[in-house]
């Protein structure tokens, strides 16, 4: 069932920028998706997607010109931040079948463009395609990158637990199509499905696979199922095509708060992800080169320490810089007005001042792009 609303509000401000979509801006067109994954943690009750995942759709039909305001520069007291603008993620796809009829996700790109933003688009449908136009707009403007979602390439996996969704083989041929348009593509591959997805034969299948289609960066996640509608949904589904490995699950799936899996289970599907990654030196994070030129320092700063800090706990290592860039984004006053007293501020020690010293001053950090490019064989 389709449900038209009138939305209050479009575009969500997040509290700090985010690193994966190097975005403060996230927007959500539609609540509810028809692609109807069978993983998909908007099913959980936490999320509370009111009537039927998977069939009901809620459309914010006053969208556009609500975004149309809040976009424009003439109606802010105070600038809009320098980053990517956010479609998609959350509790939909804004490539979902009903984007045919309501072309919301098109003229949101069509703003997104007029007042002058980068975008960054995640989805699982080639439906991205018919946009190509705006999107080829947007890269020479200001830049857009267009991330598709796959948890591996294998077209049956995916027809048993992405049902709504083009098959991955479809999803790689539109890679290749954006990547021939100059369109800088990635891969969140995620959710890995435990024992199905995450194997070390079928990750690097995916991973090559994307790779050869032209992929710039993958970011991995694990899957996550929390207890209640969306856990058993999808052991429903598991029993009727993998009832063996009912029990594996519950060995994983331990009911934890946030649905996560078993830190042992987590730490070896990361520790797979590293080793092909390692292999394939392919970024695992948007790189620096697609954003150093976007942001204020303060923000720059926060996503490079935070992409440190997750490259290093890849490795297995502990850091610090995590942390700092939390306290970094709490920071209003430049930077580099405060260069000469960093070390004095809680949670920036000696390595991170040294980070953040040389991207105030070069908008670079060695070390960053020696983790992101796999340069040291010893990292
Ligand atoms: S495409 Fe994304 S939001 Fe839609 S059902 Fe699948 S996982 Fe959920």
């Amino acid at each position: 069932m389709i449900r038209e609303v009138e939305a209050k509000s479009i575009l969500r401000k997040h509290k700090r920028i985010d690193s994966w979509f190097i975005s403060c801006y996230g927007m959500n067109l539609y609540r509810g998706c028809a692609h109807n994954c069978v993983y998909c943690d908007g099913r959980a009750e936490t999320y509370q997607v009111n009537g039927e995942f998977g069939t009901d759709v809620t459309v914010k039909s006053n969208a556009i010109g609500i975004l149309k305001r809040e976009l424009d520069p003439k109606r802010k007291r105070k600038p809009m931040k320098r980053c990517y603008i956010m479609m998609g993620g959350g509790v939909n796809d804004s490539y979902q079948p009903i984007e045919h009829k309501y072309e919301l996700t098109r003229q949101a790109l069509q703003l997104v463009y007029e007042f002058g933003f980068p975008a960054s688009i995640l989805t699982k449908s080639t439906l991205v395609l018919r946009d190509i136009d705006i999107i080829k707009k947007i890269n020479k403007q200001n830049r857009a990158i267009v991330s598709f979602s796959l948890s591996s390439t294998d077209d049956e996996i995916s027809a048993i637990f992405e049902p709504g969704v083009p098959p991955p083989s479809k999803r790689l041929e539109a890679i290749k199509t954006l990547t021939a348009e100059g369109i800088t593509c990635g891969m969140f591959l995620m959710p890995t499905i435990p024992y199905i997805t995450d194997t070390a034969e079928v990750m690097e299948q995916t991973i090559s696979q994307a790779c050869n289609a032209g992929i710039k960066f993958i970011i991995f996640s694990g899957m996550t199922l929390k207890e209640g509608r969306q856990k058993d949904y999808f052991s429903n589904v598991l029993r009727q095509h993998y009832p063996d490995l009912a029990e594996e699950y519950r060995k994983i799936y331990m009911g934890n708060q946030w649905g996560g899996p078993t830190q042992q289970y987590h730490d070896s599907i990361n520790k797979t992800f590293f080793d092909i990654a390692k292999r394939y030196k392919i970024p695992v994070r948007i790189p620096s080169y697609l954003y150093t030129d976007l942001l204020d320092e303060n923000d720059l700063v926060a996503v490079m320490l935070d992409q440190i800090d997750y490259m290093l706990k890849l490795r297995g290592q502990k850091s610090p810089h995590g942390y700092a860039s939390y306290v970094i984004s709490k920071i209003d006053q430049p930077l580099s007005d405060l260069r000469t007293e960093l070390s004095s501020i809680r949670g920036i020690g000696k390595s991170t001042e040294m980070v953040i010293l040389e991207i105030i001053k070069t908008g670079r950090s060695s070390y960053y792009e020696k983790l992101l490019n796999w340069q040291n064989p010893k990292l």
